[in-house]
């Protein structure tokens, strides 16, 4: 019987130099090969030339580089990118690229389905699958970049011109309720043998882990983005069930001791528009009592999300005119808002949009129908991106 090859995809830096050195390999063996994997998208032996050949047939009696597989990619008409990917047993996960002038934006997914289950979150209504693991969270990385290469024609190689700048894990999952495969993801973006991201363009978002907060802090401060969506408790409760546990003035608590170690000096809050649930006035001026509360209040910045609907969830995108009234009185009160742009309505690009369909294809039919129900009910916009005109 022949033993599972390793996949190096699932190593951090030091765990790659521990692993050469069970091979009777130097350190500066692992930091080559890591440049080859990571900055030269080599997927195979073969390739890295500048490593013995001896080494070279070592690994790959015993190694291999594996990301997940592809399952479909498409390009949207504003040059928004996306992957799904399998991560086996019938479970895939969305990649998606945000093209901007001067950026480029790599959005990833850190769990099949999710557990926290926040009520205008269509991935949270599929339940949680499983955890991602290191190869397979890096690997949508790996993947997206040299994806993106070859499209422009840039071979393989030390030359290659990086495409993705920054990083936001905001896809599929709770980031933080998968710690360890997330930082170790984490700590290979950052690396200058790697993907030498800067702290301040890698971004996670949670919904509010607060132990797991702190532990990030400790561990790998990037920059952090908290889904907020409400401005007190019991609304909080009844969107986020996470609140319950964690409710929002012990969360702000944990931002406030996470900027100490953060890379930039305000957190960014995201705020999903939902008609008539958490978009009046009133929300907007509990909101600002609570980021300047004497106690936990917390230097931040609020980005709006323009609700996108979906059938299970009966509730509706907050109206146009609402969302700016409701972002004037945050920044009448001196808080930076920007209402999100979102991007690839036409592949299903957009936040809470995420995939699973393809573990149940009946459902989606299901969900189709209803949709066409919904946008007879209530107008053809329901379930579509709508940009709001600044
Ligand atoms: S919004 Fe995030 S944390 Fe909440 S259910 Fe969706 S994926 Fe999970």
């Amino acid at each position: 019987m022949t033993a599972a090859l390793t996949n190096l995809l699932d190593f951090d830096p030091e765990q790659l130099v521990a692993y050469c050195a069970d091979l009777g390999e130097k350190p500066f063996r692992a930091k080559q090969l890591q440049r080859w994997i990571h900055q030269f998208g080599a997927h195979s032996f073969d390739q890295m030339t500048d490593l013995a050949k001896s080494l070279r047939e070592k690994l790959a009696t015993r190694a291999e580089i594996r990301a997940p597989a592809i399952i479909s990619d498409h390009t949207s008409a504003d040059g928004t990118r996306k992957w799904l990917v399998d991560v086996g047993d019938g479970n895939a996960v969305e990649t998606v690229f945000i093209p901007e002038e001067g950026r480029g934006t790599l959005c990833i997914s850190t769990q099949a389905g999710c557990a926290v289950n926040c009520r205008f979150c269509s991935t949270g209504k599929q339940g949680f699958n499983r955890n991602l693991t290191v190869s397979e969270i890096i690997g949508q990385l790996w993947m997206a970049e040299f994806e993106l290469r070859k499209t422009k024609g840039i071979e393989p190689g030390p030359k290659g011109e990086r495409q993705i700048t920054n990083v936001v894990m905001m896809g599929m999952g709770e980031p933080l309720l998968n710690f360890e495969p997330t930082t170790t993801a984490l700590k290979l973006m950052l690396d200058d043998n790697a993907y030498g991201l800067s702290r301040r363009r890698v971004t996670l978002s949670t919904s509010g882990v607060v132990p797991m907060m702190d532990k990030l802090a400790q561990e790998v401060p990037v920059a952090l983005a908290v889904s907020l969506h409400a401005s007190n408790d019991p609304l909080r409760d009844g969107l986020v069930p996470l609140n319950k546990k964690y409710p929002l003035r012990e969360l702000l608590a944990a931002c406030k001791r996470y900027l100490e170690f953060a890379p930039r000096d305000f957190i960014t809050f995201e705020y999903c528009m939902l008609d008539g649930v958490n978009d009046s006035d009133q929300h907007a001026r509990e909101l600002i009592a609570l980021v300047n509360d004497p106690e936990v209040g917390v230097n931040c910045k609020f980005n709006l999300i323009p609700f996108n609907p979906f059938p299970e969830s009966g509730l509706l995108r907050s109206k146009n005119p609402r969302i700016k009234a409701f972002a004037q009185v945050l920044m009448d009160a001196g808080i930076v808002t920007t209402v999100r742009k979102t991007r690839g309505d036409d592949i299903d690009a957009a936040c809470g949009q995420l995939a699973g369909e393809v573990k149940d294809r009946t459902r989606v039919q299901e969900r189709m129908g209803k949709m066409a129900e919904y946008q007879q009910k209530y107008g053809a916009n329901f379930g579509r991106i709508v940009e709001i005109p600044s």
